[in-house]
Order: C-alpha cells, then sequence, then structure tokens
C-alpha cells in the first residue's frame, strides 16, 4: 500500500468540517488531519448493552437510553434556571434535572431519543440525574452505528461542537484516512514486542471493537509516545558521552588530602561514593551531565563544593546557581568559610547590585580572577563572560527552566554540569525521565539524625504549640520557624498572614524572644541580614513564608511550625520540613490545619506517617496524578496525550530499553527502516541539552 503522509490534509477537506468547524477545531490544537486523529477521546461509554431503567442502581454512574416524556423548564425567585426532563424507556422513567441551562428546553423535545450519562440518585422516591452528559439521537439515521450499540468514545470538547458532531468528523477522516497513515516503527521491533499497526491502534483508540482491542490500542500509541521522547534522549545522551569535547578534569595527588582538610565532618559512605561517581565523568573527555538526587538534608552541597573545587584546582572557573538569593547567599557564606585563607577567590551574583559592583564583579568573571562563581538566575544575564568555565552546578533544578540551565551551560565550552535536585521523584520515574543524564543518589542521611516528630493539630492547639516552642527554646537553646501561606493580608483569603501575626506574635506571646520576619518582597540586604540573625541565633522565632522552603541550612532550628498547612503541597510540606532536623537533636514539625477534605487529610496523614522523600513523592504522585506532579510540565517534559506516568511506568520503562538499544546500533538513524522515526524527531534533535 502506498503510505501518504496525511498529517498535513488541513480538516477543512474532511467531510462535516468546513470554515467554521475548523476554526473551532483549531481552538481544541487541532488543525490538521493528524491532529485530528489524535485528538483521543478521554473516556469511553459501554453502549453495548445498556441497563433498563428497572436495573439502575442507586449511587452508581450509569448511561441511559430513552424517550423523552415530558419536560419542564421553571426559574426560582432569583430567576435561576432549572431544566427538568423526566425520560423513560420500556421498563421504567427517570427525571433528569440541569441547573442554569434553559436553552436544553430546545433540545429535549417530546418523543425525541436520548443518551444520558451520569449518577442515579434517589430524590424523594423517584430515580434522578443532576446534570448529566446527554447526547440527542437523530431519528434512526445509519450515522447511529458510531454513537450507540458499540463502546462510543467521549472527547474533550468546547461548547460550541457537541460530541456526536466530533464523533462523526472523526470518522470520516478515519474512513478516509486510516489505511494510509504512515507506520513509523520498524516492523521488526514492532512484531518482537507485539504492537498492533498504528491505523489499528488509531481506529480502535476512537471506535473500540471490544475492550480488549482498546487496550492494545492504547498499549500502542502509549508506547509511541515514550518511545520517541526516549530516542531523543538517547541520542542527545550518545552525543554528549561519545561525540562532544569538553573538560578533561585530573586530579592532583594532594587533592583529596586538601578537601578533607577543609570539610568540618566526616563525609558519609554515600556521599564518598557518588564523589567518586562525579569525578570519573569529569575526568573524561566528554561533558559530564549528572543528576545528584538526595532527599532534603542529604548533604548535597558539600558534593557540588567537591566538584566545584575539582574544576578550580585545574584551572578552571566553577559556577553555582541556587533559586532564591537567600540561597545563593547561604552557599556564599559556605565557601568564604571553608576557603577561609586560602587562595580561591569566590564572588556573588545577585539580582540587584549596584551598577558598580556588577561591572566589578563581570569584570572579575570575565578576567578569570574569580574562581568560584555564586549567584541566582542572574547568573544567566547576558552581559555576564566566563574565561574559562569548567563546571557548572545547578542548586534544586526543579525550580530553574530547561532555558535557563542551557543559557548557564552555554558560557562554557561545553562544561561539565550536575544538577541537583531534593524533590524526590519516584526512581523508576526519574530514571526514565531523565534518561539522557546519569543519576547520582545519595542514599544515606548524616549520621545521628532522628526523624522529625510530626504532629498535626487543630486550630485550637495552637497556644499549646506556641508553649511548646517557648520551652523548646529556653530548655533546648533551640530556633524556630512559623510559616504562613501569605506574606500580607489578602481580601480574597481569609487566612493568617505572616505580616500581620508576625507583629502579634512579637508583641504578645513571644515578647520575651527575638522574633523576626522574612518574606520574598523583602530587600534582598534585608533578607540576608535577618538570615544572617537568624544563623547566629540573633532570633529565636522566624515568622517566614514559603521563601525558607528549598536550601536554608540553619542546624540549630528544631521547630517548624506550619500555618494553614492544608494550603501546601505534600512535597512543599515535605521541603519545608527538611528545614528542621539537621543536627543530632530531637527536631518537630507542627502542621495546623482544621481542613476537613479528603485530600488534606491524605496529605497531613502522609506527612505524619512518613519522613522519607521517596516515599512521600510516590504519595504525592497518586494524589496529585502526573501532569500536575511537581510540575513536571515546567520542567520542559511534554505533555503527554494518552500516557499516564503514574500507570504506564512499565510501557515507559519497555520504551527507554528499545530507544537506547536502537540508538546504540543505528545512531544517526540512518537505516532506512528508520527514516519515519528520525522524520518524527529530527526536528528536536538540534534543540541541544537542557
Ligand atoms: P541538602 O542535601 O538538603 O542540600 P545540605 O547540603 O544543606 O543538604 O546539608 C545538610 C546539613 O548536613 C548541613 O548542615 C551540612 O553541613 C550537614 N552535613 C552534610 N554532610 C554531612 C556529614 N557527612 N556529616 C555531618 N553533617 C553533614
Ligand atoms: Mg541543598
Amino acid at each position: 500500500m502506498l503510505e501518504q503522509d496525511t498529517s498535513k490534509t488541513s480538516v477543512q477537506f474532511i467531510k462535516g468540517v468546513g470554515p467554521w468547524r475548523t476554526k473551532i477545531l483549531e481552538k481544541l490544537g487541532v488543525s490538521n488531519v493528524e491532529d485530528l486523529l489524535h485528538h483521543f477521546p478521554y473516556r469511553y461509554e459501554d453502549r453495548r448493552h445498556i441497563l433498563p431503567i428497572s436495573k439502575f442502581k442507586i449511587g452508581e454512574t450509569q448511561t441511559l437510553t430513552g424517550t423523552v416524556i415530558t419536560s419542564h423548564l421553571r426559574y426560582t425567585r432569583k430567576r435561576f434556571a432549572i431544566f427538568e426532563a423526566i425520560i423513560g424507556d420500556d421498563t421504567g422513567t427517570l427525571s433528569a434535572v440541569w441547573f442554569n441551562q434553559p436553552y436544553l428546553q430546545n433540545k429535549f423535545t417530546v418523543g425525541a431519543k436520548v443518551i444520558l450519562y451520569g449518577k442515579v440518585e434517589i430524590e424523594t422516591n423517584h430515580l434522578q440525574i443532576v446534570n448529566p452528559e446527554y447526547e440527542i439521537i437523530s431519528d434512526a439515521s445509519s450515522e447511529d452505528s458510531i454513537h450507540t450499540g458499540r463502546i462510543v468514545p467521549i472527547y474533550p470538547l468546547t461548547s460550541q461542537i457537541s460530541q456526536r458532531q466530533i464523533r462523526t468528523i472523526i470518522k470520516n477522516a478515519m474512513d478516509l484516512h486510516a489505511g494510509s497513515i504512515a507506520e513509523i516503527l520498524p516492523p521488526d521491533l514492532r512484531h518482537r514486542l507485539g504492537l498492533i499497526h498504528i491505523s489499528s491502534a488509531l481506529k480502535n483508540i476512537h471506535f473500540p471493537e471490544s475492550p480488549e482491542f482498546y487496550r492494545e490500542a492504547r498499549q500502542r500509541l502509549v508506547f509511541d509516545e515514550f518511545f520517541l521522547i526516549e530516542l531523543i534522549s538517547a541520542y542527545r545522551k550518545k552525543k554528549i558521552k561519545e561525540v562532544l569535547l569538553g573538560v578533561e578534569h585530573r586530579k592532583a595527588p594532594d587533592f583529596d588530602e586538601f578537601f578533607s582538610g577543609i570539610v568540618p565532618f566526616t563525609l558519609t559512605q554515600s556521599q564518598k561514593e557518588v564523589i567518586v561517581e562525579i569525578e570519573k565523568d569529569m575526568m573524561k573527555p566528554h561533558p559530564m551531565y549528572r543528576l545528584l538526587q538526595g532527599d532534603v538534608g542529604s548533604g548535597k552541597t558539600i558534593v557540588a563544593v567537591y566538584a566545584m573545587l575539582l574544576s578550580v584546582s585545574n584551572g578552571y572557573q566553577a559556577a553555582l546557581m541556587a533559586p532564591t538569593e537567600i540561597l545563593a547567599e547561604q552557599h556564599f557564606a559556605l565557601f568564604k568559610k571553608l576557603l577561609h585563607g586560602k587562595p580561591c577567590k569566590v564572588s556573588l551574583i545577585k539580582g540587584k547590585l549596584t551598577l558598580k559592583a556588577r561591572e566589578k564583579n563581570y569584570q572579575e568573571i570575565q578576567e578569570g580572577k574569580a574562581d568560584i562563581v555564586i549567584g541566582t538566575h542572574a547568573l544567566v544575564q547576558e552581559g555576564l563572560k566566563f574565561k574559562k568555565l569548567g563546571l557548572c552546578v545547578i542548586d534544586e533544578q526543579h525550580k530553574f527552566g530547561v532555558l535557563q540551565r542551557k543559557i548557564l551551560k552555554e558560557k562554557g565550552l561545553n562544561p561539565d554540569m550536575l544538577v541537583m535536585t531534593a524533590t524526590p521523584i519516584p526512581r523508576t520515574l526519574s530514571m526514565a525521565l531523565y534518561s539522557d543524564m546519569d543519576i547520582s543518589i545519595l542514599r544515606e542521611l548524616p549520621p545521628g539524625r532522628k526523624p522529625v516528630t510530626t504532629w498535626w493539630v487543630s486550630d485550637k492547639k495552637r497556644l499549646g504549640a506556641y508553649n511548646f516552642i517557648k520551652k523548646e527554646i529556653i530548655e533546648e537553646k533551640k530556633q524556630a520557624y512559623i510559616v504562613y501561606p501569605l506574606v500580607e493580608e489578602s481580601e480574597k483569603l481569609d487566612l493568617r498572614d505572616a505580616t500581620k501575626m508576625y507583629e502579634f506574635l512579637k508583641q504578645s506571646v513571644f515578647k520575651e524572644f527575638k522574633v523576626g520576619l522574612i518574606h520574598g518582597r523583602l530587600p534582598s540586604k534585608e533578607k540576608d541580614a535577618i538570615m544572617r540573625d537568624f544563623k547566629n541565633r540573633n532570633i529565636d522565632v522566624l515568622v517566614s513564608t514559603i521563601v525558607i522552603e528549598v536550601g536554608i541550612d540553619v542546624s540549630t532550628a528544631s521547630v517548624m511550625l506550619i500555618e494553614h498547612a492544608e494550603r501546601f503541597g505534600l512535597a512543599q510540606l515535605h521541603q519545608l520540613r527538611g528545614r528542621v532536623g539537621r543536627g543530632d537533636f530531637q527536631s518537630y514539625c507542627i502542621l495546623v490545619s482544621d481542613s476537613k477534605t479528603e485530600d488534606a487529610k491524605l496529605r497531613m496523614n502522609a506527612m505524619v506517617k512518613f519522613q522519607d522523600g521517596f516515599e512521600i513523592a510516590e504519595r504525592d504522585l497518586r494524589m496529585r496524578g502526573p501532569g500536575e506532579f511537581l510540575g513536571l510540565r515546567q520542567h520542559g517534559f511534554p505533555e503527554f496525550k494518552i500516557a499516564d506516568l503514574a500507570r504506564d511506568i512499565k510501557i515507559l520503562e519497555l520504551a527507554k530499553k528499545e530507544a537506547f538499544d536502537l540508538i546504540d546500533k543505528d545512531c544517526f538513524l540512518s537505516d532506512s527502516r528508520h527514516q519515519g522515526l528520525l522524520k518524527q524527531i529530527q526536528p528536536k534533535l538540534e534543540i541541544g541539552l537542557g
């Protein structure tokens, strides 16, 4: 069969579309036939055996086919429309009610055949469905074979087009083009994995012949989505590791001794192992591209310090980018402390420097006088040039976009890259998602760490919590954080806010103590001063917002009180809690929340029960679904049309393996059997690394 490229054919030429509907379809992201065939249903209705009304079960979601017996539109006193239709089949009747949709009166004419879908309830001894999805069946036309008597697709839509219309359009497109869709998978691979042909997959994803066919279709399409992404990763990785030339670092014989001389503690076994992985990479002629994962408090910073000093000892510059000024400042202070009296110049770049200070900094960096450069995203500014950048470290990389990483990297000639994250993405998921990177994991915490005792308490227990904090300050000589979701009072939300509560706490509850306030809107000088005061114990209680979420390291803080805890996501709560428990004494996290929602309860309970970031992440993934999970989208991951990261992990692993094998054998996809694949991924190959 001659395979043609349907992708570019405009939807306009499909029967039933025309210029007007072309515009509507565009709103759905559909402009050509390929888009249309990839506009997948978001659910299905099994209309093969529709239950008669007499068999309906209360509380269950049902599909009903019946006839409109009567209909009635009325308005409440406040002009709120209530439309009710009585629908009947041979076995009984049911009332369907819609709110605020008066126009339905014209659609549900007496005698019309309709399909409803919704949850069946009982309302003063008759069955009722409220706001069901509906479809009006036209008079027994032959077309109905795609709308009833089968498994029927239900599509994501805008209001200007109905389910029946889109279904018909897709059917028409399918009849015309399905046979000629180009198969991109090489036949041997497809057969070996038992994947069905693309034409058959598309047919059955829209109009499944049976649940079994649907499963096979979905399997195939999910595989394709993952496979193409993994091919790109595999190609990039191969290019980085075998083609690109970067910095070939060496290690001087006395380097290790120098390093252990400046570090105030003994490295954990895990830190040692990770350092070996990193230095091996750095000593290769090809660039390193490595992700360092480690739970909050696992000690990633010192690993970065090692890598950076190794690069500096080779005569290169090393850059460290952190997501907040507070954190950059903290890293800067650490380097200053560790390198005190050593001939190594550390420079700090932040957003708001005076012109003069900035010029001086920039010049030092450009002339190579600064060995270590620490900064916020201000590091990616255009005017900032390095003389000889050997290594980039990105701390809390999930807080940065792909582009920022790329710009920083391009300030050198293929410098080594180390990106660090405490965002605990479930292992399997991260292995597959970051597959163009190598991954190192810090599996243990520094010795002596105790699990943070975590309580979830109601509003009423707040006073007790305050007393507990006082006791920790007086008896244990410790410090506390109190975190609020808002900086200032909000008109829309009735929440306690940091600014007001700071005033209140300072003047009443904690009046014998030193109370500080920090939030993102303060000028950076002030933020630095406050963090310094907190670190130096000139502040006992630090009232704050989410700004302290990442990275902050004050090991004498023992209590973290989080107000309106339900306002924070699970990953955020875990990060916040990670600010305490950084020493060998007992620490506490108090979550104050009166929220009764299921979701909030799940989050609070997960926090109380689990300490381990990975375990928390698994729950987070399950609760939020993969799309929202850790904002993967913003990390530059594509949005999947059909694949579901939580549920399709096995297929992802398979796709990854196959993609890497294929690139291993045919790196440039030059084999004639790989042309279809090449065409699909080529536009994305040269975009470069994230
Ligand atoms: P994170 O991985 O969250 O960035 P940090 O690098 O901030 O963690 O380290 C957390 C704390 O643990 C810091 O105070 C750090 O000095 C300390 N630390 C790191 N490694 C060790 C170690 N091997 N022994 C003792 N303390 C350590
Ligand atoms: Mg850190």
